[in-house]
């Protein structure tokens, strides 16, 4: 197989596109996905601040290669979410990446700053993944507000995003559709904006990408997320995918192009500030759903906001 580019020896095959490349035109062909979701949509400027959520895996160490490489000023942001040896070496991998390409890394370890871990949280009513999913989003905003970033970037691929609209869709969840967008502006002073630049490159083609650069990333996934129902979904795609190479592409970018002005405003609420963190939240609670979650962990009260302000 040849490069559709130059010609030479290809290394790396994208059958959606029906097209195979060499190492560098590889690398050019992502970075060129990346600046058309980066650029297409908005996502953010040269003179803007950016905080890359950075776990650790292939997808969003990637990210942070290509930004930076695209000469965006960006830092990297890891939660330690204390799931043992998984939660220790992702920390490593994203320290040691930090440390080489000597960049900023914040790492968050909510056992040390909010005093729960996601294993022990999991042990209430919540399972571990809505827990770490509640903590992400509630973090992912707060210190990207308190560090004056103007926006948060993700590593979510298109393999991600199309098993999120997948569960999406089968349950019919409007709300979750209408807020399923590679961007996610600010509406509010208290939401940071938010975007997906990797949503235009697949999975494998992600990990491909972090070979060819010789990122030493964590190929594990987080122990307590085996069998749910995103891993599921993404099994399923992948089975149809297959079969009929293109149906994720095709099934992400036809909802996004076609179907998903059919969905705005659904998740239109009413937001108030929760009177302990002062983060905007919906629905009739004092609380949002972290500091309710939070509260139940640590068996505290804790400071309200206008207490914490005095
Ligand atoms: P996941 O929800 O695990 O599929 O991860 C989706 C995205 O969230 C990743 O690509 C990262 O950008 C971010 N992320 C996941 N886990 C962490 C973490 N522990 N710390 C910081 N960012 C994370
Ligand atoms: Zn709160």
């Amino acid at each position: 197989m040849r490069c559709r580019r130059c010609k030479k020896p290809a290394v790396v095959e994208v059958r959606r596109h029906n097209a195979a490349f060499c190492d560098s035109c590889f690398q050019a062909y992502v970075h060129a996905q990346v600046r058309k979701a980066v650029d297409g949509l908005g996502m953010f400027s040269c003179d803007e601040r950016i905080l890359v959520a950075v776990s650790g895996g292939k997808d969003s160490l990637a990210l942070w290669d290509i930004l930076i490489s695209q000469g965006y000023r960006v830092d990297g942001l890891y939660l330690g979410l204390g799931v043992g040896e998984y939660s220790k070496r992702s920390q490593r991998a994203c320290e040691a990446f930090a440390s080489e390409r000597r960049v900023n890394l914040r790492v968050y370890d909510t056992a040390i700053e909010e005093g729960y871990d996601v294993p022990r949280a999991a042990k209430g009513p919540r399972t571990p993944c809505s827990v770490c999913g509640l903590a992400k989003r509630h973090l992912f905003n707060r210190l990207a507000l308190e560090g004056g970033y103007d926006v948060v970037a993700t590593g979510h691929n298109l393999d991600d995003e199309a098993a999120v609209l997948l569960g999406n869709v089968l349950r019919w969840e409007t709300g979750y559709l209408a807020r399923q967008k590679p961007v996610l502006q600010s509406t509010h002073p208290g939401l940071a904006r938010k975007v997906k630049p990797l949503y235009r490159v697949a999975e494998r083609e992600t990990a491909a990408y972090a070979v060819l650069r010789d990122i030493d990333y964590v190929v594990q996934e987080c122990p307590l997320a085996v069998g749910n129902t995103q891993i599921e979904l993404k099994h399923a795609l992948d089975a149809i995918e297959e079969t009929s190479p293109g149906t994720k592409h095709a099934f992400l970018f036809g909802f996004l192009e076609r179907a998903a002005k059919a969905f705005e405003g659904e998740d239109a609420v009413e937001l108030h500030a929760c009177s302990r963190c002062d983060m905007p939240t919906g629905g009739a609670l004092e609380l949002c759903a972290y500091c309710r979650m939070r509260d139940s962990l640590t068996g505290s009260r804790g400071p309200s906001a206008e207490e914490e302000r005095l």
